[in-house]
């Protein structure tokens, strides 16, 4: 009687015990493991796109138009000159830089495109 009700405390003390802890381990490492695959490539992937864009504007600068300084405008104000992209916004390139430049690409303020701008007339 005594040996059986040990019997029993230890079954049934030891038995769920042993199944938690077998059924926790592998469920909680599933778990990090997946968050942890799901962060790595995110953060892989966003490396990628942004390596990828990098390399892009590398290669193919998107120059929209080839001008002139003479075509710009020239802001006394800002003592930068001025053009108008056609998206409404402005290139807008220092006059520093036109002094220490032959030609210069600039972008655009507002949109990705960027033009050529040759000092020299
Ligand atoms: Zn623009």
């Amino acid at each position: 009687m005594l040996l059986e009700q040990a019997g029993i405390i230890t079954r049934t003390s030891r038995g769920p015990a042993a199944a938690v802890e077998v059924e926790r381990a592998p469920r909680g490492s599933s778990k990090v493991d997946q968050a942890w695959k799901i962060l790595s490539n995110q953060e892989t992937k966003r490396a990628y796109d942004l390596q990828r864009r990098a390399q892009e504007l590398k290669q193919s600068w998107p120059v929209d138009a080839h001008i002139c300084l003479d075509d710009m405008d020239w802001d006394d104000g800002e003592q930068a000159y001025r053009y108008g992209c056609r998206c409404g916004g402005e290139f807008v390139i220092g006059k520093e830089e036109t002094e220490e430049e032959e030609e210069s690409v600039v972008c655009c303020d507002t949109c990705s495109l960027s033009i050529e701008v040759k000092m020299a007339a």
